[in-house]
């Protein structure tokens, strides 16, 4: 691993051109060696759905990825494991089976005998194929997160640990800085080698998953997680210390010492790309730990909170949410189908029901002046 990044532009997803400038990227930032190596590589894929809701890592963005590590002599996998991974789960809607059928990469089941490592000295389920493959890349997107502000390259590495158990890490680290102190920990253990982001379009509102897509026009890369997501926290207006896996990062001194450690000399001059209108997560006020916990106990200021809130009218009676929610927070109520409640003294706000909502139907807003 070493400081470099590398930025190109890249207005649309024209997979030759996107091929190209991952070449470059690549070549500049000493991307590591694949000849004759197994590479697993990993998108968000944060539920599969059309590319055009900009959820997950473009398929075009994977499949340049995929052919490049090809020519580079790489036998390539690709996968991933939404929240919500039920067994007929293989990216159709995103786009990414169908980049696997054509490139002949072998998809990749993380819920198949997934493994155990020690992440944070607890035991934590991983996929099994971070002990099969020689190299992961991962290719994050540039997106806002409701929990951690802006989801990257450190956060992605969450999808490795398979389904419902990523629920089951919200139930364990409840408050946000912890949860970034886990993210780090994980990245510890299982770090990928490359990462490259996906920034050409991304979401701006209330993300991951219910944002609105916006151009941002650029691919990011680099060998180094924290690099990458402190550079890109800043283009879209974020003070990258706000970010908890970055500012948890940095403070351990994990993968730079500094923000000015980064090597930047390849690509547009940073203060002509950066995003001042892009749209962020209110920061919230009371963001140490102390804070957090007065927050769970004082109602008043429980009530100042983002919490989610349920709009029956859009719901379809899926359940998915109740199925997520890791500390059994909400329920349907009896005799209904579609009327979601939520009991708020249990809710951690880990926001994981609105993440696996496909039908818009679970807003984040505070309740102070909400319903
Ligand atoms: S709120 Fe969303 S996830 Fe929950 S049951 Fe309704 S549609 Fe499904
Ligand atoms: S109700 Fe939603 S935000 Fe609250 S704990 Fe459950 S999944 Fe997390």
């Amino acid at each position: 691993m070493n400081n470099r990044l590398a930025i190109r532009k890249c207005t649309d997803y024209d997979k030759d051109d996107i091929y190209d400038k991952i070449r470059e990227i690549y070549d500049a930032t000493g991307g590591p060696d694949v000849r004759n190596k197994k590479v697993l590589v990993k998108p968000n894929i944060l539920t599969d759905d059309d590319p055009a809701k900009c959820i997950s890592t473009h398929p075009s963005v994977v499949e340049a990825m995929v052919l490049f590590l090809q020519s580079r002599g790489a036998t390539v996998l690709v996968g991933d494991s939404p929240a919500v991974h039920t067994a007929k789960f293989n990216g159709e809607k995103s786009g990414i089976r169908q980049v696997c059928i054509r490139t002949g990469a072998e998809w990749v089941d993380f819920t198949n005998k997934p493994v155990e490592k020690k992440i944070g000295g607890r035991k934590t389920r991983i996929a099994a194929v971070v002990d099969e493959a020689d190299l992961i890349v991962s290719l994050p997107k540039f997106k806002n997160h409701e929990l951690v502000y802006f989801t990257g390259a450190i956060k992605n590495t969450l999808g490795l640990v398979p389904g419902f158990h990523k629920a089951k890490q919200h139930a364990l680290h409840q408050e946000r800085n912890k949860f970034g102190e886990f993210l780090v920990d994980l990245n510890e253990i299982v770090t990928p080698g490359y990462f490259l982001m996906d920034a050409i379009t991304g979401m701006e509102g209330p993300g991951p998953g219910r944002g609105i897509p916006v151009s941002i026009g650029l691919l990011i890369g680099s060998t180094n997680p924290l690099a990458l997501d402190m550079t890109a926290s800043r283009i879209a207006g974020y003070d990258p210390l706000i970010v908890p896996t970055s500012r948890t990062a940095l403070f351990r001194r994990n993968w730079l010492n500094s923000e000015d450690d980064i090597i930047y000399d390849d690509g547009p001059e940073l203060s002509s790309i950066l995003k001042e209108d892009f749209t962020r997560i209110p920061v919230s006020t009371f963001n140490n730990i102390a804070w957090q916990f007065l927050m769970k106990r004082i109602k008043f200021l429980r009530k100042s909170e983002r919490r989610p809130v349920f709009i029956h009218e859009r719901c379809t009676g899926c359940h998915k949410c109740i199925k997520i929610c890791p500390v059994n927070a909400i329920e349907v109520r009896p005799a209904y189908k579609n009327h979601i409640i939520l009991t708020d003294s249990k809710c951690i706000r880990c926001f994981c029901c609105s993440e696996v909502c496909t039908d818009d139907a679970i807003e984040v807003r505070r309740k102070l002046f909400g319903v």
